[in-house]
């Protein structure tokens, strides 16, 4: 299936540049003076590159220079007058940035492949039915003792899904603080906003993100293991790691935790991590050596205000 996307890919790649090999040919049948001043640019150009590489006298590169420059302005020149420009010489992509090819680098999705595949990222995306609602519309300061300061991590956390949608480093964030506060409604807010956006989230309990690469990882169906889920976790857009602490402590767990935030970081990919510990309990329960990487990484977001309102509208709600 992976196969035929990519030779889908490759024939409509091949398909825009004859198109665009068309469009000059056609040009030069009806203008062949820009035929002419172009074999002049091509053939300057080598003799460029030659002299360059042949290490020719300063006083021959320099002509060569003044005649390419005089060349290319009579080249624009003549598309002025037959009312064209040099987007003739260009092959129209669909996504300019990686030239439809659909990755940027080998392996790593461009922002178009996201887009088209934006239903199966909601998907793949790991948010609760639940979750979906969650925006930041209707994150409401209400629920607050101390709406202002709300009002700021609200716009923080806007901010920084803004930057994650247009694909800008934005950083890290840590909310921290009690249960019931509005954390995960907001980790939902940030993903739902960069998943309208077309890009690719991963939202997962600290419990279960564990217990998923060790099931991959050691599962007994060899099968089954068709990418590195790791993997996976490391190239999406956004990853959110949701109520860490919760999750059962081992070495692998902490191990996989560390490799995850620190390439992360290494790769520049935000991540938010949501936490009920304090910043003193997280440093007593995990390695230094990961609490060093999301301490120093991460703005933090502290979610103190235990709101009787919102505990109520919780429980009305039956949550
Ligand atoms: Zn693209």
């Amino acid at each position: 299936m992976l196969r035929g996307y990519e030779m889908d890919k490759t024939s409509k790649r091949l398909q825009k540049q004859n198109e665009r090999d068309r469009r000059i040919e056609a040009m030069y049948r009806q203008h062949p003076e820009i035929k002419e001043i172009d074999d002049a640019i091509a053939a300057n150009g080598h003799a460029l590159l030659r002299a360059a590489t042949g290490l020719a006298a300063e006083t021959l590169m320099a002509g060569l220079q003044a005649r390419q420059s005089l060349l290319l302005t009579q080249q624009r020149h003549l598309l002025l007058q037959a009312g064209l420009d040099l987007s003739i010489y260009e092959v129209s992509w669909d996504c300019p940035l990686c030239q439809d090819r659909g990755y940027v680098l080998p392996g790593q999705k461009c922002r178009c492949a996201l887009r088209e595949s934006a239903a199966e990222q909601l998907l793949h995306s790991g948010l609760a039915p639940l979750q979906l609602t969650q925006t930041f519309d209707n994150f409401s300061l209400e629920w607050y003792q101390e709406p202002q300061k709300y009002e700021r991590i609200l716009h923080t956390a806007q901010k920084f899904a803004q930057q994650v949608a247009q694909g800008t480093y934005a950083g890290n964030l840590m909310l921290y603080g009690a249960i019931g506060t509005g954390k995960t409604h907001l980790c939902s807010a940030i993903a739902n906003h960069v998943l309208a956006a077309g890009g690719s989230v991963m939202y997962m309990k600290a419990s279960r993100l564990f217990a998923r690469l060790r099931s991959q990882m050691y599962g007994d169906n060899e099968g089954q293991r068709e990418e590195d889920p790791m993997e996976t976790l490391l190239q999406s857009d956004l990853l959110i790691l949701d109520d860490l602490g919760t999750e059962k402590r081992t070495e692998f767990v902490e191990e996989q935790l560390f490799t995850l935030i620190d390439e992360r970081i290494i790769r520049r990919k935000p991540w938010v991590i949501s936490t009920n510990f304090s910043v003193d309990k997280l440093l007593n329960h995990y390695d230094e050596r990961l609490t060093d990487r999301i301490l120093g990484e991460a703005q933090r977001l502290r979610f103190d205000d235990v709101s009787i309102r919102r505990q109520k509208i919780q429980n009305s709600e039956g949550n």
